[in-house]
């Protein structure tokens, strides 16, 4: 082969060679494209099985919450115990909010705290002191049961 054919050979070679990677590059771009497709479809269902199961449970306790089969007991202990936790969690938080604030060290402080048991400030009088334990049966009685 003539130096110039083998030349022409090589150029066609490479021409071909970076188109098949082109052809592959858009190949496994549409394969990857069609593949998050099928995996949103997948989440998508998934999520949907999910929120049904819950309504479904919530269903079941709404009906036969009082009289359920001795199979679910332990699920409606947990949620009992799940929404104990979460009343309690909340009732903290307000205590936490309304508590009153050393101006000093800013841990909390209670009522009857004239002075800051951790760094010894006294207390300032103008703060508004909500007493915890009305605030805590006022969060509890608000706590909505399906949230
Ligand atoms: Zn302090």
């Amino acid at each position: 082969m003539e130096l110039k054919q083998q030349i022409i050979k090589f150029g066609s070679d490479f021409k071909n060679s970076a188109e098949k990677l082109t052809k592959t590059a858009v190949d496994s771009s549409r394969k990857l494209t069609e593949k998050v497709k099928i995996q949103n479809k997948i989440h998508q269902a998934e999520a949907k099985l999910n929120e049904t199961y819950i309504a479904m449970g919530k269903k079941y306790e709404e009906l036969y919450g009082n009289r359920a089969d001795p199979a679910f007991s332990q699920y409606l202990a947990d949620i009992a115990d799940a929404r104990a936790q979460i009343a309690a969690a909340r009732a903290e938080m307000s205590a936490a909010a309304s508590a009153a604030v050393c101006p000093k060290c800013g841990k909390y402080l209670t009522q009857n705290q004239k002075f800051c048991p951790y760094c010894g400030s006294k207390k300032q009088e103008d703060d508004a002191v909500i007493d915890i334990s009305t605030e805590s049966e006022i969060r509890l009685s608000e706590t909505p049961i399906d949230e």
